[in-house]
């Protein structure tokens, strides 16, 4: 199987399964993930919003349009990594997801990794740092690659509370600015 088609089982999956069917209610689809399934970075923020409930793609709102922007900063595309979240539908009014849905949904999350096996997992905001390192603060780690059980985490601020934060924005430019010497110490490690 490719990993396209074992990315496509893990979606099919969270159908049949309905994790949080009370998310699933109030969202108009499943928001799974974007990007090539043999991307050597996956992005991972929250939870979808309105343009992404709307269009079944993670970051297509202004916090994407701010991430394709830092994205081409370092030379890269969309279509070089993959972008997807912890929670795959929209919480109603953009409430932040609550532990038990985050909860719910990251076995999918660690499946999707598993899967495409990136050489770094970069987490977008505090939700998605926790997830993973619950005892790590952002405002302390961000920017600096954390290995653990395996992986390399790289810790950034999330676009959408970056966008209209002049001093938090240009310190997610400049830990952005980092990713392609990061990934190329982990790459010749
Ligand atoms: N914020 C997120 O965390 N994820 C999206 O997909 C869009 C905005």
């Amino acid at each position: 199987m490719t990993k396209q088609q074992q990315l496509d089982d893990i979606k099919q999956r969270i159908l049949k399964d309905d994790p949080v069917p009370e998310l699933r209610e109030g969202a108009k689809q499943l928001v799974f993930g974007d990007g090539d399934p043999e991307a050597e970075i996956v992005f991972i923020g929250e939870a979808p919003g309105k343009n992404e409930d709307e269009q079944g793609l993670p970051f297509v709102g202004a916090a994407g349009k701010f991430l394709n922007e830092m994205l081409a900063m370092i030379g890269l595309k969309r279509q070089d990594v993959y972008i997807t979240n912890i929670v795959k539908y929209r919480p109603a009014n953009n409430r932040d997801p609550y532990p038990d849905e985050k909860q719910a949904f990251l076995p999918y999350l660690e499946s999707q990794l598993e899967v495409i096996q990136p050489k770094l997992t970069i987490t977008l905001g505090r939700h998605s740092l926790n997830c993973f390192l619950p005892d790590l603060s952002i405002s302390q780690v961000h920017g600096q690659p954390k290995r653990y059980k395996g992986r390399v985490y790289l810790p950034l601020f999330h676009p959408a509370a970056a966008l209209y934060n002049g001093a938090m924005r240009q310190t997610l430019i400049d830990d952005f600015a980092l990713i392609p010497a990061i990934l190329e110490k982990i790459k010749s490690s």
